[in-house]
Parts: structure tokens; C-alpha cells; sequence
């Protein structure tokens, strides 16, 4: 089996509704993501014979995540959320956020970035992001 692996960084702040500890306030993080592409078979005719994948379309996709989570609060669809949200509309600057339907933890994003790379039709085998330089989350499939 070939595997490729790719990595990208981006800088993101994000709080975890509910919580108490430290976690609850918000703060950044410098995001971390390497993934992996597997293949049991090259391609045999076109522009991508003899890869698994361009790593061109894969730099495209993982900039396209780069993009929806970078300088930007990440902020779960929930009632807090929501109010952060209408107060964050009334200071007289434009503040950045991303709206997700799950809590913004680790496991949630790494589990969220797999089916983004998923749905553009390639083959991802794993997905490792790293919310500090020592934590992370692989997420996968079952085998
Ligand atoms: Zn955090």
C-alpha cells in the first residue's frame, strides 16, 4: 500500500461551551495537520499515472481548510454561540468565525477535516491534527 502524507499549519481561536477549566475561556491555538492518503494501486493512464493522488489537488483541498478555520473564531451552533455571535455584530469591527454544528474540540475537528477530504473524492486514510505541539487526535475510519 503507498501512502502520502501532507501537512498544513493554521492559526485559529475557539472556547469550549460548557466547560469549566480554562477551556471555557477563549484562546488560540496554532493548529497543526498532517494527512494521509492511501492507495493499494497507482493510476495507470493521464496526468496522474503512477500516483496515488496529485499532491497539487491534495495542496488545494487542505488550503480550502486552511481557509475555513484560519484568523478565525471557531464557534459551535449553540445558544452561546449564538449570543456570542449577535454581540460580536454590535463593536465596530469585523470579527471572523467559523459556525460548527459540533463542540470544537480536537477530536470533533479532526473528525470534521476527514469527511471535508473525503467528499472531494480522496482516498484519506487519517487525519492528525495537532491542537499543541504535544496533543493530538488521529481520526479515522474502522479498517
Ligand atoms: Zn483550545
Amino acid at each position: 500500500m503507498f501512502i502520502l502524507k501532507s501537512e498544513i499549519e493554521f492559526d485559529s481561536a475557539h472556547f469550549l461551551s460548557g466547560y469549566e477549566g480554562k477551556c471555557a475561556n477563549i484562546h488560540g491555538h496554532r493548529y497543526r495537520l498532517i494527512v494521509k492518503i492511501k492507495g493499494d494501486k497507482l493510476k495507470t493512464s493521464g496526468n496522474d499515472r503512477a500516483m496515488v493522488e496529485d499532491f497539487s489537488f491534495i495542496k488545494s483541498t487542505l488550503k480550502e481548510i486552511h481557509d475555513l478555520f484560519d484568523h478565525k473564531i471557531i464557534i459551535e451552533d449553540d445558544e452561546i454561540g449564538k449570543d456570542l455571535i449577535n454581540k460580536l455584530k454590535t463593536v465596530p469591527q469585523e470579527f471572523k468565525y467559523e459556525l460548527v454544528q459540533y463542540r470544537p474540540t480536537v477530536e470533533e475537528m479532526s473528525r470534521n477535516i476527514f469527511f471535508i477530504i473525503k467528499g472531494k473524492g480522496i482516498n484519506i486514510y487519517e487525519v492528525e491534527l495537532f491542537e499543541t505541539p504535544t496533543n493530538s487526535c488521529i481520526y479515522r475510519e474502522d479498517d
